[in-house]
């Protein structure tokens, strides 16, 4: 009785956890496509992947006879969800332990890696932390993750956003030993435009995608007020020169309208957060093309802060601008990506999906959903011959790479399907990949 029983679960954890690495090829039958542009669902289709890419698609039967079939019985086929604004290496650790050993920390974040890419997030954009190991281990197979673009170390000045040294660390010694926060790659401190410049074409050598500055005050440090400008224009001038001549971009993170400013002044292509911006500086984005990277941060990221806190403080500064940036992305057309941004809770980042289903309180469900997949797949696309996954992502269509999710349900019509990733993705694909199949046999 035990070994019968025994082997069925077995197969059933095969069935839901398929990790086998084998690109057969694979046709979905019988399945409405949300296609990543358009607002409603394409007539009932078979889709061939071959490979990792998206080979066919057809309202007619496919022929192919090798191909493992997947029955869609009408559910959706979407791409892979893409959030633009994620710390890998930053979600389970706490603030103290993320400087902490870098092992542990590896470990943990492959752990999270799993949870994400099984939420359906195919890629994230990763804007700042040590993930270039976590990174080579997905793409080698060895962990299970989404794709990911790395910027490697968050590149900040003394005292900004991600100086997360304490005042026992001062002074430093000009050309002496880096700090352990800078030894893990997590951030780094530059106060020069040449200093900027080499710790740019560190992260680049090391395969950044597109390198991270903090031109402006954060909330989660210690020591950078909201409203200060730290970068001068020589400064992010320097990055985005050292980024540039490798063939990529430099994201800025900004709240108000002088970081913004000067951050686009100095060439910066994609501004991070921009909550404190005013009407000038919204107009200016729209007219300079520059990308807004926005988050719809949820109400327990900034509770999650102590009251009485220096951080709890300023995230009460800047919570109300969410709304605000929020309107004038749509009033002045301004190319907007979307991102999460969660920070040291694991419990806030199984609300990935959820916070991405908040948008609906300024879009669509399918405007949500293409800002989620052929949006911000527009915005990986700038890292140009940088970009570590050639070809395209967050659409499906004939020769994109394969990253798709089938969803029990429409999603256009009940976005919040996507806040519950483990019931409603039957499959969730990377790379051709069947990662997860719950769909009953
Ligand atoms: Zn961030």
């Amino acid at each position: 009785m035990l070994f019968p029983a025994g082997s069925r679960w077995l197969a059933i954890l095969a069935l839901t956890f398929c990790t086998s690495a084998s690109a057969g090829d694979v046709l979905f039958e019988n399945v409405r496509i949300f296609d990543g542009r358009s607002a409603t669902l394409s007539a009932p289709s078979h889709v061939l992947v071959k490979g990792n890419v998206i080979e066919r698609i057809s309202t007619a039967p496919i022929a192919a006879a090798d191909a493992q079939r997947v029955t869609g019985n009408g559910h959706t086929l979407m791409p892979g969800l893409i959030d633009n604004h994620w710390h890998a290496m930053l979600i389970r650790v706490t603030p103290a332990q993320a400087f902490g050993d870098v092992g542990y920390n590896n470990l943990l974040a492959g752990d999270e890696a799993t949870d994400t890419l099984m939420r359906g997030f195919t890629t994230v954009r990763d804007v700042g932390g040590p993930v270039f190991g976590l990174k080579q281990a997905i793409d080698e197979g060895i962990v299970k993750g989404p794709r990911i673009y790395p910027s490697g170390a968050m590149i900040t000045v003394t005292s900004g956003h991600g100086d997360f040294r304490q005042l026992t660390d001062l002074p430093r010694t000009i050309g002496g030993m880096l700090t352990r926060m800078e030894q893990v790659g997590g951030a780094i401190v530059a106060d020069s435009p040449d200093e900027v410049r080499v710790r740019t074409r560190e992260q680049l050598m090391q395969g950044a995608s597109q390198i991270k500055l903090t031109a402006g005050g954060g909330v989660s440090s210690p020591f950078s007020p909201v409203d200060v400008t730290t970068f001068t224009e020589a400064e992010l001038r320097a990055a985005v020169e050292a980024a540039e001549n490798w063939g990529t971009y430099v994201v800025a993170h900004a709240f108000t309208p002088a970081a913004i400013q000067r951050a686009v002044a100095a060439g910066v292509k994609c501004i991070e957060h921009g909550m404190l911006m005013d009407e000038a500086t919204a107009r200016l984005l729209a007219e300079k093309n520059i990308w807004l990277s926005l988050q719809p941060l949820p109400e327990g990221l900034r509770l999650g802060f102590p009251e009485g806190s220096v951080q709890r403080a300023k995230a009460d500064e800047v919570w109300p601008g969410i709304a605000r940036s929020y309107e004038f992305a749509r009033k002045y057309k301004i190319k907007t990506a979307w991102g999460t941004d969660v920070l040291f809770s694991r419990a806030l980042a199984q609300q990935q999906g959820a916070i991405l289903a908040s948008l609906t309180r300024w879009y669509t469900p399918a405007e949500a959903l293409v800002m989620a997949t052929s949006t911000n797949a527009e915005l990986l696309a700038m890292s140009g011959k940088r970009n570590p996954y050639p070809g395209k992502l967050g659409v499906v269509e004939q020769g994109a790479l394969a990253d798709l999710l089938l969803v029990d349900g429409n999603p256009l019509d009940n976005i919040n399907l996507i806040a519950d990733p483990a019931n409603n993705f039957k499959i969730i694909m990377k790379d051709g990949v069947i990662y997860k199949n719950t769909l009953s046999k």
